[in-house]
């Protein structure tokens, strides 16, 4: 039997609902909340993803500022803009577009976000809370790929639970995540041995690899939970040989034989990401009130 869809458009449409509703609530206390995203690159991925992110915020009212620095920037003149957006009052949230120009240290850019404004919640600060269970705000593609879990109504207390992939934007603040979600949690990488046959043992299985389709049905134990997190872009013959680019998952269609719930690339995990962010912008909001 074919696997159920876990549809990432209908939750963030939800999600979103909710989000605006607490921005007007803010608005009308005349606390719009603003995102401030800093692009300091010409990669037209990064352009877009910044268009993307200024019409997500436009849909639930929240304000967005985008803050374009030359691609050749010093670390020095980034750590001022972000000493400047940290001290304005009128900024939420704090969002630094990668890739930055050659020689600044994202790690000490993005430390230097004040926690309460690093709405991505990836700096040392925002993970170090996660790690002691007092994070407020909880980066964005974890915190959606374990809502998009919860949706299948499978309970989640003293499930195993396979990550595949340790990246600190994913995997890493996700197994802890599902570790306080009181999950057993084992974490794949590249240098996991029989990597199907760890995977086979999850009741809910994670895939952040950024490979497309390596997650076969080999590595489905019947009736678990799939979350695929992978988006990527490929090129191969249509049905009338034709080339054709596409996104894909890192989970291959062949694993919804098995699966009992998985989630869709596009559609899944993606929408709800962007949501977790609206939401985190907001939650920022009422901290800084
Ligand atoms: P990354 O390259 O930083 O990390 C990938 C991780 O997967 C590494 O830890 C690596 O050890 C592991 N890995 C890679 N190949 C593997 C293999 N063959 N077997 C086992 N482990 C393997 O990537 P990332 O930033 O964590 O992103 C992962 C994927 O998630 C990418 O496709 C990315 O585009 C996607 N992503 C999606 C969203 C979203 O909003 N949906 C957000 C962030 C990342």
């Amino acid at each position: 039997m074919a696997a159920s869809i876990l549809d990432g458009k209908q939750l963030a449409s939800r999600i979103r609902q909710a989000v605006t509703a607490e921005v007007a609530a803010l608005a009308n206390a005349g606390r719009t909340p603003k995102l401030a995203a800093v692009l300091a690159t010409d990669d037209p991925g990064a352009h877009l993803y910044a268009s993307s992110q200024k019409k997500a915020c436009a849909t639930v009212g929240i304000d967005f500022e985008l803050i374009t620095a030359s691609p050749a920037s010093s670390q020095a003149e980034l750590l001022a803009l972000v000493d400047r957006l940290n001290a304005d009052r009128t900024v939420t949230g704090i969002m630094i577009y990668v890739p930055l120009p050659a020689g600044v240290d994202q790690m000490a850019l993005q430390s230097r976000v004040v926690p309460g404004k690093d709405v991505e919640a990836t700096g040392p600060t925002s993970l170090g809370l996660l790690v002691h269970r007092k994070a407020t705000l909880l980066p964005s593609t974890p915190a959606a790929a374990v809502e998009l879990a919860k949706l299948s109504g499978v309970p989640m207390e003293g499930a195993r639970v396979v990550v595949i992939g340790r990246s600190v934007v994913v995997g890493r603040p996700l197994s802890l995540m599902l570790v306080d979600a009181h999950c057993t949690v084992t974490v794949c990488h590249t240098r996991t041995r029989d990597l199907p046959a760890v995977a086979r043992q999850a009741d809910f299985l994670f895939v952040a690899a950024g490979k497309p389709r390596i997650v076969t049905a080999e590595f489905i134990k019947p009736g678990a939970v799939v979350v695929d997190v992978g988006i990527n872009q490929v090129t191969e013959k249509g049905p009338d040989g034709k080339e054709v680019t596409r996104t894909v998952g890192d989970v291959d269609p062949s694993a919804a034989e098995l699966a009992r719930f998985i989630t869709p690339v596009p559609g899944g995990v993606g929408p709800v990401t962007v949501a977790m962010l609206l939401r985190n912008i907001v939650t920022a909001a009422k901290m800084q009130a």
